[in-house]
């Protein structure tokens, strides 16, 4: 890339087919990319996790694409598996390498790869999965907060597990004791399990997913200090369920909702603003006095500004008055580049009924 003068200004990998047509990769345009510099950044990102990497923990996003100086990459470690997602052409140009790196990171046992995201399309890729390095073990586990998980790389959601939520499931653990908790979006459990962890008198998880509540309950099940009689699944269309509970007169002292993105960009942010509004109304009727609502948007179209909005309009529809506790983002492994505001798409408040 050159500036106007016709200096170089970065080096930037160009995708002719993306909106986006150039990604930097270095603002020192002196410096060459290659395999090197690839290894050199990817160490980088991984010495920066080391420290939540514990006997309790063995799972964190490696590589977090932009915001690690590395375009396009994602890399999630569950226990001595890595999970690769390259969603741009930089990151598939420099394939061969980044799976080198990640491979050479001590006790990696696989590298698989799951580039099918979407975007994908928009930088005029193909997509690719499979095993690109080692061999996959039949079942892959991960650690988190000394829960275990069981992980799906191959059929799951995005790498297999939502790590973005680590902090957020242990608040909600600490907040769980004695509550009936209820978990919309619920995926493999990550909250449940939590909840449960916690001392949850009840938890009552939605999902529209049966492959998600499948392991969901496996899940449950590898822990056996947690109890399952506590527990309830629900295979369901969260808007749905949420009004059957609320015409049922359900009430719980803890509400979790983690929808999916509603609104990818800002084009989609009116009918994700609807849709945002709904469930917290539901949820905000559903909620005991002093009980606490967990919500969050990874909608990258609604700001957090936005989303105050929307819950501030859902708490009055609602006949609710609601205070902010606190504000919630990704975990530390999820770090947001300062060049690069974007990359803060995940938003949460802690919300309680007065
Ligand atoms: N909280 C989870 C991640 C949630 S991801 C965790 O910590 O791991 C969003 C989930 O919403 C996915 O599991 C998806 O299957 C589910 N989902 C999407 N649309 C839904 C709907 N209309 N009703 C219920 N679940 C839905």
């Amino acid at each position: 890339m050159l500036d106007a003068d016709g200096a170089p200004l970065a080096r930037a990998a160009y995708s002719p087919t993306s909106q986006i047509r150039a990604r930097v990769w270095t603002f020192d345009a002196a410096q060459s990319v290659d395999a090197a510099f690839i290894a050199r950044r990817i160490a980088t990102a991984t010495d920066a996790r080391a420290s939540m990497l514990d006997e309790r923990h063995n799972a964190a996003r490696l590589v977090h694409g932009e915001s690690d100086g590395l375009p396009g990459v994602i890399a999630d470690r569950y226990g001595d598996v890595i999970v690769v997602a390259l969603t741009s052409a930089g990151a598939e140009f420099f394939r061969t390498d980044i799976v080198a790196a990640l491979a050479a990171l001590p006790g990696v046992r696989c590298v698989y790869e799951r580039s099918d995201a979407e975007v994908r399309s928009l930088e005029g890729l193909p997509p690719r999965t499979g095993v690109a390095h080692g061999r996959l073990p039949h079942e892959v586990t991960m650690l988190e907060d000394a829960l275990t998980y069981l992980v799906d790389p191959v059929g799951g959601q995005k790498t297999g597990f939502y790590l973005d939520q680590r902090d957020n499931r242990r608040l909600v653990r600490t907040l769980a004791a004695g509550r009936r908790v209820l978990n919309v979006f619920c995926y493999t459990g990550g909250f449940t399990l939590a909840a449960l962890a916690g001392g949850a008198s009840e938890v009552v998880s939605i999902d529209s997913s049966d492959e998600a509540l499948a392991q969901a309950r496996a899940n449950v099940s590898r822990n056996a200090e947690l109890d399952a009689t506590r527990n309830t699944w629900i295979g369901a269309d969260a808007f749905t369920e949420l009004r059957q509970l609320r015409n049922a007169a359900a009430s719980f002292d803890l509400i979790v909702l983690d929808p999916p993105k509603f609104a990818p960009t800002a084009a989609h942010a009116e009918r994700a603003s609807r849709a945002y509004k709904d469930i917290n109304l539901l949820a905000l009727k559903l909620l005991a006095p002093g009980g606490i609502l967990v919500t969050f948007s990874c909608s990258g179209g609604v700001s957090a500004e936005l989303f105050q909005k929307i819950l501030a309009g859902a708490a009055l529809d609602a006949n609710a008055c609601a205070q902010i506790v606190q504000r919630l983002t990704a975990s530390a492994d999820h770090p947001v580049a300062l060049e690069f505001p974007e990359g803060e798409y995940l938003k949460g408040f802690v919300l309680r009924k007065r």
